[in-house]
């Protein structure tokens, strides 16, 4: 009885429908105008779409259970571990640097708009040096790997991915004076948003959402970002609002003479935990191994994934830029 117990509770777990059963049984939902109560059933609608994405597949007979496994046994992997340390680390951060804050916030409106465009800033930073720095794509390229879009592929991180992305948020917020509460709902607004963007074609085909997609990130935007096609690499590093990558140039629209291509350029079994879960770290291990010299090992770590000790660099900037003058010649001709 007590494996029935934990997998009915991990189930409403999964869903985030613990609140919703116990305002139903108790017939009071006056919980539903209050702020808790809002995110309570905005939380539980990702794991919904998820369902119902699934079933569409599953109803055009486009199923494949490869397309869901890894992020899967991913999501089962971290379940325990990751958020128990992310939520330290946040804790741990505000605990440290509020003194240090230039200012402090209100919950207001247009504390809100500032909070939002620092937390995009701090989560471009995250997120680019997740791209840029060899030792961190280890961390970040877990959550690449799948060659395909659907909302299971926000499970697919690695397990220390969340407190990093957490420490490196939170520090920069705080350091510039977003409020601990106003902080929190941005998050939420991050969390339920940065999920959304990975809905997959089955349910949208075309994500670019109308005139939204001049204003904010659409899931469209988020598909170029996990294309490894040489014109999408590493752009589109927002979340919610891209004007951080209108600023550092790296906003990148999708192209629909260009189909996507998911996943990670170098050679990989994607159907393999373990090649999708630390494959990266061994490539890592090789080529320091390889290199000549105290020097060129550590560079290895900090420089950009494709920089060589050699000079052959195949970084995707050397690439994206390759693929661009190439286009620009051919209209030249
Ligand atoms: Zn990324
Ligand atoms: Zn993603």
């Amino acid at each position: 009885m007590d494996i029935l117990q934990t997998l009915y509770n991990e189930i409403i777990g999964f869903f985030g429908i613990g609140g919703i059963i116990k305002m139903v049984q108790s017939g009071d939902y006056s919980a539903l105008s209050t702020l808790g109560g809002i995110q309570m059933v905005m939380g539980a609608l990702i794991p919904f779409l998820l369902l119902f994405e699934i079933l569409r597949a599953f109803f055009y007979k486009r199923f494949k259970i490869e397309d869901y496994k890894i992020p899967f046994l991913v999501f089962v992997l971290n379940r325990f571990v990751s958020n128990f340390i992310s939520i330290a680390a946040v804790t741990f951060c505000i605990g440290l640097l509020e003194k240090w804050a230039v200012f402090t916030t209100t919950f207001t409106w247009y504390w809100l708009i500032y909070g939002y465009i620092i937390w995009e800033f701090s989560h471009f930073v995250y997120h680019a040096l997740g791209h840029k720095v060899r030792i961190l794509w280890c961390l970040h390229s877990t959550h690449h790997a799948p060659q395909q879009m659907n909302l299971s592929v926000n499970f697919a991180h690695f397990f220390l991915e969340a407190p990093y992305a957490d420490v490196v948020r939170t520090s920069i917020c705080i350091l510039l004076g977003v409020n601990p509460a106003l902080l929190f709902f941005i998050m939420f607004i991050d969390g339920f948003w940065g999920s959304f963007i990975h809905i997959g074609e089955n349910i949208l085909k075309d994500a670019r959402l109308g005139f939204l997609n001049h204003i904010l990130l659409t899931p469209s935007h988020h598909r170029v970002h996990h294309a490894k096609n040489p014109l999408y690499m590493d752009t589109n590093f927002c979340n919610l609002l891209n004007i951080w990558d209108h600023v550092f140039g790296t906003y990148q629209n999708e192209r629909m003479d260009i189909k996507i291509e998911y996943g990670i350029t170098r050679e990989m079994n994607p159907n393999s935990l373990w090649d999708v879960y630390f494959g990266e770290f061994v490539c890592l291990g090789k080529d320091i191994a390889a290199a000549p010299g105290l020097k060129n090992k550590l560079l290895y770590i900090v420089m950009p994934p494709g920089w060589s000790h050699s000079g052959d660099h195949k970084t995707a900037k050397i690439t994206r830029t390759a693929f661009i003058e190439g286009e620009r010649k051919d209209k030249d001709k």
